[in-house]
């Protein structure tokens, strides 16, 4: 995947197998995968040796079966297992294969629940690449795919790029407050009862790792009580554990969505895998009505296998409680390259999900458009690989996110790399 026009001005290494937290190419070396892959890889690339038995044992089992026709036994246990780790009334429903998919699964159960066709999200989001899930999109990738299907209305959240709702000396519960009202004049204005969800992911992750100050989101759901509309969260990136809590809305007291959409680190995507899981009054309004999405490989088994393991060793392991005890030592090596890189203007953090925000020297994101910081950009990147590191990237922001399974010491490693490699990005940006 190629984030901005820097896309094929470098080479990508040949990956030959993985261990671990490191990846190594067909040259023999090594590298520490600082945003498990699309921040999907997240027990890293050797699996419990129980999830490969599953796969195996599936596959020998009943290695496919059509959902509406014979339902595997694992599915059973897998919906068992989801109801137990989702929270409130939220039961699984349908199981697609990615993120996209599952988003376009749930606004489809959104529209055909409420007898409404609007969804509203945010700009600055990502929620996929299918029709839908695009259109929902709120960053520049909507544009790049064409942006012509209808029904779909941009909000602001508290995070607008210019200017803060409430004033530019606002705090952060003024900024909450402007929000919403905002956002309850925009909803006034395309009719309530034209409005089937409200769609946001509970960290914006691609967007740069915002997390939604107190009471936004518990604004968010009371909004939706208030006018009938379901809250539908995107746990596509922070799901399974990613934020240090199992789903990233239970960051936010109280707030309980109505359907909630999962993948990556359902399955640490070692096979393609998402879930969409829904309120108990939603799914007794399909027992007798199609969902009306479908797909061959909904519910696969052995996909269904290997998620069923994955998050059985993410439980026996306390995974979420190992991401908890080391956030604080992820977020003080980010506060460190604050420090010590003048192109760094700030970082934000949330349990293994982090993102550095780029400045130039007048203390403005440069802009890809610029040749100077394409160019800045681009030495920065190879320096990252040289150093050892491969991860997405997605300027002006420095996503980090490495294997939810990674140790302290290599944590520090894969620090002291970046911190390398920002040495590079200060010389190229002129400081
Ligand atoms: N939603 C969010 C929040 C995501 O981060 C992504 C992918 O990065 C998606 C949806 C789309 O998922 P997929 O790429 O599996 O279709």
């Amino acid at each position: 995947m190629g984030w901005g026009p820097n896309k094929g001005r470098h080479a990508v290494p040949n990956m030959t197998h993985g261990e671990g937290v490191y990846l190594f190419d067909d040259k023999g070396n090594k590298y520490l995968d600082w945003t498990s892959q699309a921040v999907c890889s997240n027990l890293g690339h050797d699996l419990p040796e129980a999830v490969i038995e599953a796969a195996e044992y599936q596959m020998r089992l009943l290695p496919y079966a059509y959902g509406d026709i014979g339902q595997p036994e694992v599915r059973t246990r897998m919906n068992q297992l989801m109801n137990e780790i989702l929270p409130g009334d939220l039961r699984a429903a349908v199981y697609p294969s990615s993120g996209s998919e599952a988003n376009e699964a749930g606004i489809m159960m959104a529209r055909r629940y409420t007898g409404r066709q609007k969804i509203i999200s945010w700009y600055r989001s990502y929620h996929g690449a299918t029709s839908n899930s695009s259109a929902a999109t709120g960053d520049s990738r909507r544009w790049l795919n064409g942006d012509s299907t209808p029904g779909f209305v941009k909000a602001f959240n508290p995070f607008p790029l210019f200017f803060k709702p409430g004033g530019q000396n606002s705090t952060e519960a003024e900024m909450v407050e402007s929000s919403l009202v905002m956002l309850e004049e925009q909803i006034l204005n395309e009719g309530p009862d034209n409005i089937a969800s409200i769609m946001t992911e509970s960290v914006l992750g691609a967007g740069g790792c915002f997390v939604f100050p107190e009471g936004y989101m518990q604004g968010i759901r009371a909004l939706c009580d208030q006018y009938g509309i379901l809250m539908h969260v995107d746990e596509v990136m922070m799901g399974f554990g990613r934020t240090g809590k199992m789903f990233g809305f239970q960051n936010y007291d109280g707030v309980v969505p109505d359907i909630v959409t999962c993948a990556k680190g359902i399955s640490s995507s070692a096979v393609p895998m998402s879930m969409v899981a829904c309120s108990g009054e939603v799914l007794d309004f399909f027992e007798d009505k199609s969902i009306g999405w479908g797909s061959t490989y909904q519910g696969h088994p052995v996909a269904i296998a290997v998620s069923y393991e994955n998050t059985k060793y993410i439980l026996q392991n306390n995974i979420v409680g190992r991401v908890q005890a080391i956030a604080p030592l992820f977020e003080s090596c980010m506060q460190r390259l604050v420090e010590d890189h003048p192109c760094i203007k700030q970082y934000r953090a949330i349990g293994l999900f982090g993102c550095l925000d780029v400045q130039d020297i007048n203390g403005k994101n440069p802009k890809l458009q610029h040749e100077a910081a394409h160019d800045a950009f681009f030495e920065y990147k190879k320096e990252f690989i040289r150093q050892g590191l491969v991860g997405l990237h997605r300027y002006p922001h420095i996503h980090c996110a490495p294997p939810l399974s990674i140790t302290e010491d290599e944590l520090i490693d894969g620090f002291e790399r970046l911190d390398r490699a920002l040495d590079v990005l200060d010389e190229a940006l002129g400081f």
